[in-house]
């Protein structure tokens, strides 16, 4: 994730990802898209040879999208301009939240037309759209993969979530066919800290079956410093110690260790 916890400039941020070892970026797209910085950012990421995998489209409003009204039309305009972003700077795919809080609204056939709309624009445009895992096993997204096969829509399958809200329930085994991209954070069970990888108590097991089956997907991390107070001197400390945590991971998935 090109976002950890702190703000400063992306010029700087992609030249620390890159400079501790990290090959592409998942693109947090949490501010306006009239933003200049963030109309820079993919030509940034050339320039540092990071791959952007894909933009994590804002989900603040994204409750508004089940509901009638012109709050949710301005939600699905914006997932649209998520969509054209990708299209335009060659990202492959849209990751997207279907609620915001749990537990997660009713799923409406508005909600389902809107997404309709712009997932089946978005595939003419080579976009894919990914769902990911919330707070609960029925947040949609079985829905969302039924619904939108035809426009190949796929599954983003996050660690942090699972281990904090879903433990029982195996993503892999009923997604794992249309995953598309991983959020990979650690918590201890209580909250959505997206802590490095070995400072929870997450299962890396599922994550292993991931690995057997799509060799190719990028091992990307959604972690970011803010349960960490000072224990990182700055942000390069962080990023260095977020590398070394991917690849013992890496190691850990490809079999070496075995007390995951
Ligand atoms: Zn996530």
């Amino acid at each position: 994730m090109d976002w950890f916890g702190f703000d400063n400039p992306v010029e700087s941020r992609y030249a620390m990802i890159k400079a501790v070892g990290f090959n592409g970026i998942q693109m947090c797209r949490f501010s306006d898209f009239d933003n200049e910085e963030y109309n820079l950012r993919p030509s940034v990421a050339k320039r540092h040879s990071l791959k952007v995998e894909n933009i994590h489209a804002p989900f603040r409003d994204v409750n508004t999208l089940w509901l009638p009204g012109v709050a949710g039309d301005n939600y699905a305009n914006l997932l649209y301009q998520c969509a054209e972003f990708c299209a335009k700077n060659d990202i492959p795919a849209v990751v997207i939240h279907l609620s915001d809080g749990c537990p997660p609204p009713e799923k409406t056939m508005l909600g389902w037309s809107r997404l309709d709309k712009v997932i089946r624009t978005a595939h003419k445009l080579g976009v894919r759209f990914l769902s990911e895992n919330l707070c609960s096993e029925d947040s949609g997204i079985k829905m969302f993969l039924e619904l939108f096969a035809e426009y190949d829509a796929g599954f983003c399958y996050d660690t942090g979530h699972d281990h904090l809200y879903t433990p029982e329930y195996d993503w892999i085994e009923h997604f794992g066919n249309k995953l598309g991209a991983l959020h990979i954070s650690d918590n201890d069970g209580k909250t959505d800290s997206h802590s490095l990888p070995f400072d929870g108590n997450a299962s890396w097991e599922p994550l292993r079956r991931v690995c057997r089956e799509h060799k190719n997907l990028a091992l990307s991390l959604e972690v970011n410093l803010k349960s960490y107070e000072n224990r990182f001197k700055d942000d390069f400390a962080f990023l260095e110690e977020a590398y070394q945590r991917a690849k013992r991971l890496e190691n850990l998935l490809s079999n070496q260790e075995k007390n995951i």
